[in-house]
């Protein structure tokens, strides 16, 4: 016997890799230019010059046995001091290398630091629209997840919501800034009523709620809009951070977590991460990656094109007669579909060969996601196709 939840989590993949097999297969039977792809969040811009100009630096320069060899389970102490330095340098916060783990991206980041905290009977809180992953993660760690829905429209956190959902049993509460899927940027102002909330509610239940801050799209905002480092802000805070997105590097799997210093008993659950990584088989980080971050941490590809992505899709689709969010960070736009059934109104899309996710998958159903890290002839190529699709709801 082996157990059905793991077998249907590998036999249904989520929507979203679903429709990006679908896109492959579409592709092939009537061309690759007839069909308008934004279900993946796979970044379109190549990493800065610096990143393959240090791979071969390394490559060439670097005692070969060395860079391909094991280092320590969190990962090799002077890229981790590097990171730490960095993380000082840019938002004036105070860590060290016993404070950061290396990891495989913001997903085993994630994973990791959630069974470093949960315990039998906790509840971590999602807020609607949230990375679909996080259900599994959390509940895989043993959680019961309770979702939070965030206004309709702005996406902005509702305080009063959140201050019901939160309960002796929270143990976490996961936020996403830049968020996937909404492209919302949490302001210092939403931070600081957020940590007062939980300051109060950890008094109140004596009990310790951690903000675990999945930062994959930290670099990715557009018009000088800022990302506030939340561990400024309260104390319980755990980051889990990927070079994914900001060097363009999904494939590469580095980021890593930095449990604050400023944490209660932060020794201890760094200890926790350091086991849990261990537990479950997430320790020394690819060797390469780990000292290519130290060299390029803090840099952004040019994100220019997805500006300009940005603009272009949120003006057409507002122009047609869509309801949009208003992104100001990561590289998606939340749609309000044409009807209530988001998944109906995906499956319609494609038959105008546009592929959306539905909000479902998010948690939120009413919406859908476009992923603009695409070509931008692309989104000028399907505007038409929108038209057609919102004159087929008229
Ligand atoms: N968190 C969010 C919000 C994401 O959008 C993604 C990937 O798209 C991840 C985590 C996982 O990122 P990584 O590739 O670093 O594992």
């Amino acid at each position: 016997m082996i157990p059905e939840k793991m077998m249907m989590l590998g036999k249904k993949s989520n929507s979203i890799r679903a429709l990006f097999e679908y896109g492959k297969k579409r592709k092939a039977e009537i061309g690759e230019e007839n069909v308008y792809d934004f279900s993946i969040g796979n970044p379109s811009i190549p990493a800065p010059a610096k990143v393959n100009e240090t791979l071969i630096r390394m490559l060439n320069e670097k005692d070969s046995v060395a860079l391909h060899g094991y280092t320590s389970n969190a990962g090799d102490t002077a890229v981790r001091s590097a990171i730490a330095s960095n993380i000082k340098k840019r938002f004036g916060f105070d860590t060290d290398a016993n404070h950061i783990y290396m990891t495989c991206g913001a997903a085993s980041s994630l994973r990791i630091s959630l069974n470093a905290i949960i315990m039998p009977g906790d509840e971590v809180i999602l807020l609607a629209p949230y990375f679909a992953e996080y259900t599994v993660f959390a509940e895989d760690a043993g959680a019961t997840c309770v979702i939070v829905s965030c206004t309709e429209g702005s996406f902005a956190l509702d305080m009063k919501k959140l201050e019901e959902a939160i309960t002796p049993k929270t143990k976490a509460i996961i936020i996403n800034s830049p968020n996937n899927p909404s492209g919302v940027v949490l302001s210092e102002n939403d931070i600081r009523q957020l940590s007062e909330l939980l300051m109060r509610k950890q008094q109140e239940y004596s009990s310790d709620i951690f903000i675990i801050s999945d930062e994959p799209y930290r670099e990715l905002v557009y018009g000088g809009v800022s990302v506030p480092y939340i561990p400024c802000f309260y104390d319980n805070t755990i980051i889990c951070y990927s070079y994914s997105k900001s060097l363009s590097l999904p494939g590469e799997r580095i980021g890593y977590i930095m449990v604050s210093p400023r944490a209660k008993d932060d020794a201890d659950v760094f200890f926790a991460v350091c086991g849990s990584g261990r537990a479950l088989g997430y320790i020394c980080a690819p060797s390469i990656f780990q000292y290519l971050v130290a060299e390029c941490d803090g840099m952004t590809s040019d994100i220019s094109v997805y500006d300009t992505n940005r603009k272009l899709a949120y003006d057409a689709l507002n122009e047609i007669g869509y309801t949009t969010a208003s992104p100001d960070g990561a590289f998606y736009l939340f749609i309000k579909t044409l009807e209530a059934d988001s998944m109906a109104f995906c499956e319609k899309a494609k038959g105008y060969e546009i592929l959306l996710v539905p909000g479902d998958d998010f948690g939120y159903p009413g919406w859908c996601r476009l992923s603009y890290c695409v070509t931008t002839d692309m989104i000028h190529r399907s505007i038409p196709a929108f038209k057609k699709l919102y004159d087929s709801y008229r």
